[in-house]
């Protein structure tokens, strides 16, 4: 096979570089199942994988790109074959295997998901990462009976991918959704996502006590730390708060007593290490009863593959609202 475009990530005496290149399919980390890949998307974790804001590869050098979607070109797994739509989301892509920022990849059969009837292969990266991971919060607080009825759910981070198709879904299904946003321009679109109320981040009273007043059936966290903390010390008996992300902070200070005294559940949440069925569930769950309503919505922004090296400034700024779908191929 003739060599290809791969956007590769180097580490040379401390530092990141990153940049376009020609490579070809033998030089690809090890998998059994080769994919042309059609689209990939952007996470914040991409962002700071390829510009070094964050380290994210544990090793070097490696394409990057957590999240692709293609079609398959040969197989060593006889569960898929040469045609078939695919994509494959997190599971070390971009971490310890070449990701998605290449026109093709390798990955292995137990990572590959088939893409799911009713969803396209560009949809598949409208969601990515960030829809399966908002999904998996919502399918694990409900497993753990979360209900509309106990109350107002919280999603930090909303304007971010994770949070703005969270709050998709969950108004989807009935709950109240307040929306925690630093943004005051991005409260146009969580409105027509579906978000009830918005509070602004800075705002926020974040009290002291072990235990607030009562206020939230549940929660979506994508920042952790001191936001966290009071989602714990606010959210009302039995509810869930899923932790997700850290944009804000890793640290999270709290007590016993919202768990000992309110029955609170913190549920975490990790989307790149979920059992196989788990995960092809969840897919299909996005193609169907989960279904986001407004993705056309929640993708802001779709770029030609020449245009990533300059989209990721915006992601570790923190500019960005929404998803941003990356046309490889
Ligand atoms: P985005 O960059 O798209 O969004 C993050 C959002 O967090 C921003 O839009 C912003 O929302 C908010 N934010 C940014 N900086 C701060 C800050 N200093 N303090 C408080 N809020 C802040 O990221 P994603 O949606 O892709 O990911 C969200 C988080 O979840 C990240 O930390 C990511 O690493 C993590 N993640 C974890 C996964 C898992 O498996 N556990 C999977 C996917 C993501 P606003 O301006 O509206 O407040």
């Amino acid at each position: 096979m003739n060599a290809f475009k791969a956007f590769r990530i180097h580490e040379r005496d401390g530092k990141i570089s990153a940049g376009f290149e020609r490579m070809t399919v033998d030089a690809l980390t090890a998998g059994d199942v080769v994919i042309r890949v059609k689209y990939s998307s952007i996470n914040y974790k991409d962002a700071l994988a390829a510009t070094g804001a964050g380290k994210i590869l544990r090793k070097y050098p490696l394409n990057g790109g957590i999240d692709l979607s293609g079609e398959v070109v040969s197989s060593e797994d006889a569960r898929y074959e040469p045609g078939q739509k695919v994509l494959v989301t997190g599971c070390g892509h971009s971490e310890t295997l070449d990701g998605g920022y290449a026109e093709f990849a390798r990955s292995k059969g137990d990572f590959v998901i088939p893409l799911p009837d009713g969803m396209s292969l560009f949809d598949a990266m409208g969601l990515g990462t960030a829809g399966f991971t908002a999904a998996l919060a919502l399918a694990r607080m409900e497993q753990n009976g979360q209900k509309p009825a106990m109350g107002p759910i919280v999603v930090t981070g909303a304007s971010g991918g994770v949070g703005t198709i969270a709050i998709d879904l969950l108004a989807g299904r009935g709950y109240e959704v307040v929306a925690v946003s630093g943004k005051p321009e991005a409260d146009a679109l969580l409105t027509s996502l579906g978000a009830a109320k918005i509070l602004r981040r800075q705002d926020i009273d974040l009290g002291k006590r072990p235990l607030e007043a009562a206020q939230w059936g549940g929660a979506v966290d994508n920042v952790g730390g001191d936001i966290l903390t009071w989602l714990t010390r606010t959210t009302d008996n039995w509810g869930n708060i899923a932790s997700i992300g850290l944009a804000a902070s890793h640290k999270l200070e709290t007590t016993v007593m919202p768990f000992i005294l309110r029955g609170v559940s913190l549920l975490g949440i990790n989307s790149s290490a979920m059992p196989r069925d788990v995960r092809v569930g969840i897919w299909k769950r996005l193609a169907t009863d989960l279904k986001p309503r407004h993705l056309d919505r929640v993708v802001t922004h779709t770029i030609r593959f020449d245009d990533l090296p300059d989209a990721f400034d915006d992601y570790v700024k923190n500019r960005i609202m929404g998803r941003t779908v990356v046309q490889i191929s």
